[in-house]
C-alpha cells in the first residue's frame, strides 16, 4: 500500500456512545474513502488500560462494533478473516484488559471475529532498511505482519510524554512487552516513526466522542462528540493536532513521520469532509490539555521532590520525554485512582532522573530514589557522601531478538525485596536500574514506599488479573508444546509476510 497522494479526513458528529449510530457513520465514511476490507482484516483499538479506574483511557467497545458492523457490510465477501488485535499497557495480560474494558461482550455481540492478544501471539521479524532507523530489525506480532486491510482505531487523548495519541502513537501496541520497551526513552518519537515502516492502515477511525485531557491512562474526559477517520495517519495525525490547537510538526514522530514521506501536516494538501468543519471541531476543543509536563513541575505542591537531568544522547534530548520521569507520572495517577489517600500517604520523598547536577534537598528521614539506568548524581544525603554511576547501556547493546521478557510478578518482587535490604542496611537512597523504569515498576515502588493500595493486590482487580495472567501463560505455553516458536527471525522464516510488508509502506 502507498501513502495516499490526496490524504482525506472526515470530520463526524457523534454524540452517543451508539453501536448502530456509529455502524452508519462508519460505513458513510468507507464509502467516502472509496475503502473495501479485503483478506486478513484487522482492527486495532487503543486498550491500553481498561476497568472501573480506567473509563477514559480506551477506544469505546461501541464504537469499534460499529465499525465492525460497517465493514462486515461493505465488504464481508472479500474478507478471509475478521479480527481485533491490541497489546495493552502497564504489563497487565490482554486478556484482562478485553474483558475489563467491554470488548468480550461485544465481540460476543459479533460473532465470528477473532481476538487476537498480541503477546501470545507468534512474533515476526521486521527489517528496517530506512536510514534514520534505531536498529536494523523488529517484531511484532504475526496477526500484524500478516494483515491485508489494518484499521487503525486509536482514542482522541493527550499524552503526557509525547503530547498527543492519536493514530500514529497507537502503535506502541502492536509489539509485546520485550519489544515495546526497547528505544522506550528519550528516542521515544524516534521508536514511533520507525513502527510506522511496519505496517500502515488503510482506515484510521479515533474515539473523540469523549476524548481524554491531560494523561495517558487516567485522562479527565472531555466530551467533543466527534469521530474522525482517514485513509493517512500523518495528515489524520495533523487535523487531530489543530482541533486541540497544537502544531503537528511540534509533535516529534508525526514530524518524523512526515519527513521520511509518510503524508503531509499541510492543511491546505489534506481533503477535509464530513458533518463538522474544522473550525467548528476546533470551539469543541478549545482549551484542551496536553500532556507534556516535566516532572519537576508535576509533582510540585506534593509530597515528592522530583529532579530531572539529561538523559544520554544529549544531541537528541535535554529530557527524557518517553521513560522514566514520564512513567512516574502515569504511576501516581493510577495510585490515585486507586487510593484516594495516596498523597496524605506518601511520605516526603526524592525521586531523581537522568544525569542529574543540582543538591538534593532531603532532610533526616527523607528517602532518596534514582530511578533509570541512567540516573548519575554526587553529593551528600543525610550527611554521608554519594555517589551514583551512570549504568546505561546504549541501544545497540539490546538485542530484540534476545532480550527477556520480565515478569511482572518477578518485578513486584524484585522492588519489594530492594526496598526491605535498603531499610535493613538503612541506605541513605535506593537506586532503580531499568531503561525504562516501567510505570508498572513506579506503581510497585511507590505503593512500597507509603503503603499505598498497590493496584495488584486490590481482591477485584487481583482476581481477574491473576485469572488473565494464567490464562497467557498457559496459552503461550500450550504453543511451546506444540513447537511454534514465540518469535521467528531471519527473512526465510517469516513466511510470505515480510515481502507484503515492505510492499505496504512503500519503503
Ligand atoms: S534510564 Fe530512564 S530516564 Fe534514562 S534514558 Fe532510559 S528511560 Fe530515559
Amino acid at each position: 500500500m502507498r501513502i495516499p497522494a490526496e490524504p482525506k479526513v472526515i470530520i463526524r458528529h457523534c454524540d452517543e456512545y451508539d453501536a448502530a449510530r456509529i455502524r452508519v457513520i462508519a460505513r458513510e465514511a468507507l464509502e467516502a474513502l472509496e475503502l473495501a476490507p479485503f483478506g486478513r482484516t484487522l482492527v486495532k483499538p487503543n486498550l491500553v488500560a481498561a476497568g472501573p479506574q480506567f473509563p477514559f483511557a480506551h477506544t469505546r467497545p461501541e464504537v469499534t462494533e460499529g465499525m465492525l458492523r460497517a465493514l462486515r457490510d461493505v465488504g464481508n465477501d472479500q474478507m478471509q478473516e475478521l479480527a481485533v488485535g491490541e497489546r495493552c499497557g502497564i504489563t497487565v495480560p490482554t486478556r484482562v484488559t478485553f474483558a475489563e474494558s467491554g470488548f468480550d461482550a461485544m465481540l460476543e455481540r459479533v460473532p465470528g471475529v477473532k481476538r487476537y492478544c498480541f503477546e501470545e501471539q507468534q512474533q515476526l521479524e521486521i527489517a528496517y532498511t530506512h536510514p534514520e532507523r534505531l536498529r536494523d530489525y523488529v517484531f511484532t506480532p504475526a496477526p500484524v505482519a500478516q494483515a491485508d486491510f489494518f484499521v487503525n482505531m486509536p482514542k482522541f487523548k493527550a499524552h503526557p510524554w509525547t503530547t498527543v495519541t492519536f493514530s500514529m502513537k497507537n502503535y506502541i501496541g502492536i509489539q509485546d512487552d520485550r519489544h515495546r520497551l526497547i528505544d522506550h526513552d528519550h528516542r521515544l518519537d524516534d521508536k514511533i516513526a520507525d513502527l510506522q515502516h511496519i505496517i500502515q492502515p488503510q482506515l484510521i477511525c479515533i474515539d473523540g466522542i469523549i476524548a481524554g485531557e491531560g494523561r495517558m491512562l487516567t485522562p479527565k474526559p472531555r466530551r467533543l462528540n466527534l469521530l474522525v477517520f482517514g485513509n493517512s495517519q500523518v495528515a489524520f495525525d495533523a487535523v487531530c493536532c489543530h482541533i486541540i490547537g497544537v502544531d503537528p510538526r511540534s509533535v516529534g514522530h508525526i514530524r518524523l513521520a512526515e519527513d521520511r514521506g509518510f503524508g503531509t501536516t499541510d492543511l491546505s494538501k489534506i481533503q477535509l469532509s464530513g458533518d463538522v468543519s474544522l473550525e467548528e471541531a476546533k470551539s469543541r476543543a478549545e482549551g484542551f490539555e496536553v500532556g507534556l509536563i516535566r516532572v519537576e513541575k508535576y509533582f510540585e505542591g506534593t509530597n515528592i521532590t522530583a529532579y530531572a537531568g539529561p538523559p544520554p544522547e544529549r544531541e537528541h534530548a535535554e529530557y527524557c520525554w518517553g521513560g522514566c520521569p514520564g512513567a512516574i507520572e502515569e504511576a501516581i495517577e493510577i495510585l490515585r485512582q486507586f487510593d484516594e489517600q495516596c498523597d496524605e500517604k506518601l511520605p516526603r520523598m526524592h525521586v531523581v532522573f537522568g544525569d542529574y547536577q543540582g543538591p538534593i534537598d532531603a532532610q533526616p528521614g527523607e528517602r532518596v530514589f534514582f530511578i533509570g539506568d541512567c540516573a548519575r548524581w554526587q553529593g551528600e544525603i543525610h550527611g554521608k557522601p554519594v555517589q551514583v554511576e551512570s549504568v546505561y547501556q546504549h541501544r545497540d547493546s539490546k538485542d530484540p531478538y534476545t532480550i527477556k521478557h520480565d515478569d511482572v510478578y518477578a518485578k513486584l518482587v524484585s522492588t519489594i525485596g530492594k526496598l526491605q535490604v535498603r531499610r535493613v542496611r538503612d541506605e541513605p537512597y535506593m537506586r532503580l536500574t531499568g531503561c525504562p523504569v516501567s510505570v508498572a515498576e513506579q506503581v510497585m515502588l511507590l505503593a512500597s514506599v507509603g503503603a499505598v493500595k498497590n493496584p495488584i493486590f486490590e481482591p477485584r482487580n487481583a482476581l481477574s488479573f491473576n485469572r488473565g495472567y494464567l490464562g497467557w501463560r498457559l496459552a503461550t505455553a500450550a504453543k511451546r508444546l506444540r513447537g511454534e516458536a514465540y518469535q521467528v527471525k531471519g527473512p526465510c522464516q517469516r513466511g510470505e509476510a515480510a515481502p507484503d510488508v515492505r510492499d505496504k509502506t512503500g519503503s
